[in-house]
């Protein structure tokens, strides 16, 4: 008889590590167990579909076939609540149990809500589900005013869903730039403009007290100096909490995150995390960390996928990740691990042309390009060969420096 594989998540984590092991091992029993309605569709689209550029079909990855086809066991609607690591036994919701041989956790995250008054108002939007974006696109095409909380990546995709749409906005921030761990003020201003000419207004500087509602409907955000910003359309985008519930008990080391080392494995026998709630030891940065970006998910679900058939040692996630946001006129890429550094160097090289690098330890570990993006890749290439004392060179940041040669002086 074959080996039992579960994967808990249909995220592209639970995907690519579903994929790999039945190319590994075709005579195995997988099944897929997912919270959601539907099957793998493609997150990072959903913000295109919200802002009404493409249609639901398009952010569609998987269909009932693939499955059937693979004879891949796929559970929609079924959260698991509890994994018996000591019987190697998983717990469904709706009643019943499943045996497993090697089990994979890549369940992610879940938005935070904000823990003040009134924030179970109808019209405030979180901003995760193919369910959320559907709210979130309807509203829109209706409402007067916004308001979007929170100044990080999602943030500010709820910020360009309401220029989309040219619902007047307000973008409410704790500090005085968005994405402030990421980037200065001066390449936060590129941004920041961008968002005025869409008709979204940055509020810097603000904590929020709660939201106004009549009948149940959001009418207002209040923040904490008195302020009142209408909005009968909010985003609220202030972080995920992590879906662990079922990992209580179970051994598996848990820090803001399922811990796990290079190979995906928690130590506990038989399970491994991949995707968001993975909290992985990096062996480029040689750091724990954690990292909330497609092409990682994916990457570590195949790592997972590839050990979970071959043994818990035989492949290494070794990636550096990428994010891009692509709303404004000009490209905007994060790649590393631009807010872990000690040490930042910048540049603006034009109105909307700015870099940002960040190093560790003399290393570059990650940065942010805005406008011109092209070099991504030879820095993701000095990142990966671990070129030392490249901090000490603002060449770095010099265009016409080659920066293959700097990969090439280390080797
Ligand atoms: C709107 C949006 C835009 C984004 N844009 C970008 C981008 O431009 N570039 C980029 O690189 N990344 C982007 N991301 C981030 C990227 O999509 C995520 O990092 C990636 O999808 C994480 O994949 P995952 O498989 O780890 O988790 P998820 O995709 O969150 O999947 C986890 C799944 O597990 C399910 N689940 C949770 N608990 C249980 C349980 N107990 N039982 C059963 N099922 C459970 C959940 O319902 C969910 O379906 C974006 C994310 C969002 C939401």
């Amino acid at each position: 008889m074959g080996k039992v594989y579960c994967i808990v998540g249909n995220g592209v984590a639970g995907d690519a590590a579903a994929s790999v092991i039945k190319e590994r091992d075709p005579e195995s029993e997988i099944i897929v167990f997912t919270e959601e309605g539907k099957a793998l569709y493609n997150r990072i689209l959903l913000k295109e579909f919200a802002k009404g550029k493409l249609n639901q079909n398009s952010v569609d990855i998987r269909d009932e076939d693939w499955y059937l086809n693979r004879e891949i066991d796929i559970r929609l609607n079924t959260q698991i609540t509890r994994i018996d690591s000591e019987n190697k036994i998983i717990e469904v919701n709706k009643g019943g149990h499943q045996k497993y041989d090697q089990v994979l956790v890549a369940t992610g995250g879940t938005p935070r809500e904000l823990n003040v008054p009134n924030s179970g108002a109808e019209g405030i939007h979180h901003f995760w589900t193919m369910r959320d974006t559907i709210g979130i696109r309807n509203h829109a095409e209706t409402a007067s005013f916004g308001a979007v909380i929170g100044a990080g990546l999602l943030g500010i995709d709820l910020a360009a869903i309401c220029g989309a749409h040219g619902v007047e906005s307000k973008y409410i921030m704790r500090g005085d730039v968005w994405w402030r761990n990421a980037l200065s003020k001066v390449g936060g201003e590129i941004v920041h403009k961008s968002l005025r000419d869409r008709n979204v207004l940055p509020v810097f500087n603000k904590e929020i007290e709660c939201f106004e509602e009549r009948r149940g409907k959001v009418q207002a955000v209040v923040t904490t100096d008195g302020e009142r910003h209408e909005a009968d359309f909010v985003g609220v985008a202030v972080g995920l909490d992590y879906n662990i519930e079922l990992i209580q008990n179970t051994g598996v080391e848990y820090r803001n995150g399922i811990v796990v080392d290079e190979h995906m494995f928690t130590g506990v026998e038989g399970i491994y995390a991949a995707g968001d709630i993975a909290r992985y030891h990096d062996v480029i940065i040689g750091e724990e960390l954690q990292n909330g970006s497609w092409g990682s998910a994916k990457k570590q679900g195949m790592v997972a996928g590839e050990n979970m058939v071959n043994g818990k040692d035989y492949k290494k996630f070794e990636w550096v990740p990428s994010y891009s946001i692509t709303h404004f006129e000009y490209p905007i890429i994060s790649f590393g691990h631009p807010i872990e550094g000690e040490k930042f160097l910048e540049k603006k090289y034009s109105e909307n042309e700015w870099r940002r690098l960040a190093f560790k330890h003399g290393r570059l570990i990650g940065g942010v390009l805005i406008g011109d993006v092209s070099s991504q890749s030879r820095y993701k290439k000095i990142i990966t060969e671990k070129v030392e004392q490249v901090d000490q060179e603002m060449s770095i940041l010099d265009k016409k420096i080659d920066l293959e040669k700097i990969v090439v002086k280390k080797a």
